[in-house]
């Protein structure tokens, strides 16, 4: 090692084999050999940097940690002969707090991992957040973490990434690059607050993005975000607040989602997102929603202004149908509206002579494809036209109810 400093800024460590950076600044373009798309590294430089790694612990033992541009090397444990001592000087020790008990925060500026890499912390409560500012992974790398905080702002992953198994408070995602054919993976993951923010995922058909069995206990936040191809899959958000802005969903396939705090047309989207991908029960899930929020908008309108049609339809949809979720209400409309003109209608307007209490006239009566009025309510024609027409409407909301719930 020679006596010169790393000509990275800020950087005091001495420079390696020939270059002009220390080990942890330097290039490794020559570290491995590419085979068959597979990285073979030289093992003897990746132990190097590892112990070097290790030799300068001292310095990261602080509350806050920056590693700023360095070039990681795989950490694989199995890949060297001293595996056991990756193991201990990994990033498995860093956030087991065994050797640095007082770490809180762990940031990777502008950092590439150029082979593939895990990182776990064994214990499971830890107070540690992990940072990953414009980072580039850009091989196989799996995080399996019980900590405070992940975030990745500006990341690009450019293979494969998994998150799993893991306990997180929160999660939070800013702006991922990818390339093509790259994979995300987020599975089986605890969090209290999941952040998605500014994320285009609608040309990225060629970019996998999965989350499943994820819990979110208290908030779901996403904006300014594109969730296109997103795949999710046993999302429990029961507990939890969900904020959307300006989301567009396009192609996103959702899961269990139970309990949502949205503006209407954030429903409206995720009806849409659903009905166009044939799940309708879910849709309609929304949909409900959706009018919920437009009850909220319609109460604050007066009956006595322009409105008064809006929130007429509102009312008979709710009462009627239920907004097309339930087709047993409208025929339970359809006996009730049927009993009040046939029965107190008929005897009082047609007189007692005509009372019939057979069912044979009942059915005559509210039968919907008779097109002329049975002789007797010829005199009262408009009675029979006017239960004709409401039932009309209830027998049309009837349809759609059935159509809603039996569609394929
Ligand atoms: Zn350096």
């Amino acid at each position: 090692m020679s006596n010169k400093e790393c000509s990275h800024s800020d950087c005091e460590i001495k420079t390696f084999s020939g270059t002009d950076k220390c080990i942890f600044h330097c290039k490794k373009d020559d570290w491995y050999e590419e085979v068959n798309d597979k990285k073979i590294w030289n093992k003897k430089l990746v132990a190097k940097f590892w112990e070097e790694f290790k030799e300068h612990k001292p310095t990261i033992a602080i509350n806050q940690t920056i590693f700023s541009e360095y070039i990681f090397p795989t950490f694989k444990r199995n890949m060297s002969t001293n595996g056991v001592l990756f193991d201990v000087i990994g990033f498995y020790s860093f956030l087991d707090n065994r050797y640095v008990k007082k770490l809180l925060s762990l940031t990777f500026s502008k950092c590439k991992f150029l082979g593939d890499g895990e990182i776990i912390n064994i214990e499971k409560e830890t107070n540690i957040t992990l940072d990953f500012n414009e980072v580039i992974f850009k091989d196989i790398f799996k995080l399996n973490l019980h900590i405070n905080k992940l975030s990745f702002n500006n990341c690009k992953f450019e293979n494969e990434f998994h998150i799993i198994n893991s306990n997180i408070k929160i999660l939070k995602f800013l702006k991922t690059n990818h390339l093509k054919d790259s994979k995300l993976y987020i599975k089986k993951i605890n969090a209290n607050k999941f952040e998605i923010d500014d994320i285009d995922l609608s040309r990225s058909s060629d970019f996998i993005f999965q989350i499943s069995n994820l819990t979110i206990n208290k908030e779901l936040n996403i904006k300014e975000t594109n969730l296109g191809y997103l795949e999710i899959n046993d999302l429990d958000i029961s507990n939890a607040t969900i904020l959307f802005k300006n989301i567009t969903l396009n192609n996103t396939k959702w899961g269990n989602i139970s309990k949502i705090e949205a503006d209407r047309d954030t429903f409206r989207q995720l009806k849409v997102a659903n009905d166009s991908q044939g799940n309708y029960i879910v849709a309609n899930r929304f949909f409900s929603m959706e009018m919920r929020e437009y009850k909220k908008e319609l109460k604050e309108k007066s009956w006595f202004s322009s409105d008064w049609q809006d929130k007429l339809i509102f009312l008979l949809n709710k009462i009627v149908s239920n907004f097309g979720q339930s087709w047993f209400l409208p025929l339970v409309w359809f006996f009730i509206i049927s009993c009040i003109f046939y029965f107190p209608f008929s005897t009082y307007i047609c007189g007692y002579a005509y009372i019939d209490f057979s069912l044979q006239s009942f059915a005559q009566f509210i039968n919907l494809l008779s097109k002329r009025a049975d002789i007797k309510y010829e005199t009262f024609y408009h009675f029979w036209l006017i239960h004709k027409i409401i039932s009309s409407f209830i027998t049309y909301h009837f349809i759609i109810a059935l159509k809603r719930q039996t569609r394929r």
